[in-house]
């Protein structure tokens, strides 16, 4: 008899047969009765990185004081983005980690529009994430108003109109600034594709890799990558603010430059020259003094995903996203509609799921009554439920339990319990 793909003991067989199985205990999972579904937000703890806080304030801040920064911290950035490069098919001295998403993408669109200063058009597109148009929109004002934003637009609020893409990219384009996943949606971009209808016209492409690396294939050199931007606290586990990292292509870093020139970029920050001279390759992007604490948190994250390996990942990420896809289809009837791309090669490793109720949904499911159990998804305007899926901890019975709720909560309504009214933090 073949087996019923709906029931719970279908899951489990999953689960059972499941290759990444062990990382899960790796991680901190505290309350065992919570579902967490946001690590495409906030990845969860890994044990490992407990335990490192604790030995970096006791052994290093605490006892070796200052003599830590050369023991453990200078070269951390750069050895850290030499990880993120074995993570995302860059080549050593290409990544580095600093600041956050946000300033990466400052220093390398600015230096990207200065490379082409008879240049005046900057794409990107309507899905992209709000902080990426905000940075375009400020250095349009810093340059002195030559540059026009224009973005490509979506025909169905879930996937991006590649023709009208390919359109608006022309021969005066300096830049194009894309998310690879896009947050909403979870619609992801052929890379290759795209890198090649920018290079045709003479243009540089910046991803922004956030809600990429970790969780699906990332190769910066096989698809002829120029720049990336990227941060490491949601699917590389990074913890709460951790840094963000950067990548250029190799060729291209003499021809950049850093607009904030810090002395942690200089060529020798401790000769205290009171000239500045950029540091060669990938360090002149630096600017100052890391958040040593949360740059060496990011580690032992990063380390488990090279030990189970982003191939692995990526396929059990499309296994669980296709079969939480599934069962969906047994919510139609209670007016959940499909926010995400039907072709698994065009998504990335979270479902968004529309409903008119999607923020109640949301708070009935992370404040279900006892003996219930506690779901964390996110809710992103106007009515996108997101589930994030992170194959090292997430199991497939978690998502059969999704199931379940969802069902439950709408055929009860009991999501009326619950205010209109918005958190600050959705
Ligand atoms: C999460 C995310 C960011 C966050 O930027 P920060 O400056 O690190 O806060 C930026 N872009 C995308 C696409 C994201 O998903």
């Amino acid at each position: 008899m073949k087996p019923d793909e709906t029931s719970k003991a279908f899951a489990q067989k999953l689960d059972e047969n499941d290759e990444l199985k062990k990382f899960r205990r790796l991680f901190f999972l505290g309350d065992e009765n919570t579902i967490y579904l946001d690590g495409n937000s906030l990845g969860r703890l890994p044990l490992k990185t407990k335990q490192l806080i604790t030995e970096t304030v006791n052994d290093q801040w605490g006892n070796q004081l200052i003599e830590s920064w050369n023991r453990n911290w200078y070269n951390k950035p750069v050895e850290l983005g030499d990880k993120i490069a074995e993570l995302t098919g860059a080549a050593p001295g290409e990544i580095i980690v600093c600041d956050n998403t946000s300033a990466n993408l400052y220093k390398l669109a600015h230096a990207a529009l200065k490379l082409q200063p008879k240049k005046n058009r900057i794409v990107s597109d309507v899905f992209n994430f709000p902080t990426d148009l905000y940075i375009l929109q400020g250095l349009i004002n810093d340059f002195g108003n030559r540059h026009e934003l224009v973005l490509a637009r979506s025909t169905d609020n879930i996937t991006i109109d590649l023709a009208d893409l390919q359109e608006k990219i022309d021969e005066n384009t300096a830049l194009i600034v894309l998310s690879l996943v896009a947050f909403k949606s979870s619609f992801l971009y052929n890379a290759l594709g795209v890198n090649r209808m920018a290079h045709k016209k003479g243009a540089l492409l910046l991803w922004d890799l956030s809600h990429a690396t970790g969780a699906v294939e990332v190769e910066l050199n096989k698809t002829d990558a120029d720049l990336a931007v990227g941060c490491t606290y949601k699917y590389l586990n990074g913890g709460p603010g951790s840094p963000a990292y950067l990548y250029v292509r190799k060729d291209l870093q003499e021809k950049i430059s850093n607009p904030i020139q810090g002395w942690f970029g200089e060529h020798n920050p401790f000769l205290f020259d009171l000239n500045y001279r950029p540091a060669n390759g990938i360090k002149k992007f630096l600017t100052g003094t890391p958040p040593i604490l949360s740059l060496l948190a990011i580690e032992p994250g990063i380390d488990m995903l090279l030990q189970a390996g982003i191939q692995k990942i990526a396929e059990k990420s499309r296994r669980q996203t296709s079969y939480f896809i599934s069962l969906l289809q047994s919510l139609v009837p209670f007016g959940f509609t499909a926010g995400y791309p039907q072709e698994p090669e065009s998504r990335g490793s979270h479902v968004s799921l529309k409903h008119p109720e999607g923020y109640r949904i949301t708070r009935a499911l992370i404040n279900p009554g006892k003996s219930t159990p506690r779901i964390i998804p996110d809710f992103r305007e106007p009515d996108n439920i997101r589930f994030g899926i992170t194959p090292l901890y997430t199991t497939y019975t978690e998502l059969w339990q999704t199931i379940q709720r969802l069902r439950e909560i709408v055929v009860t309504r009991e999501y009326e319990n619950f205010s209109q009214d918005k958190n600050a933090v959705t």
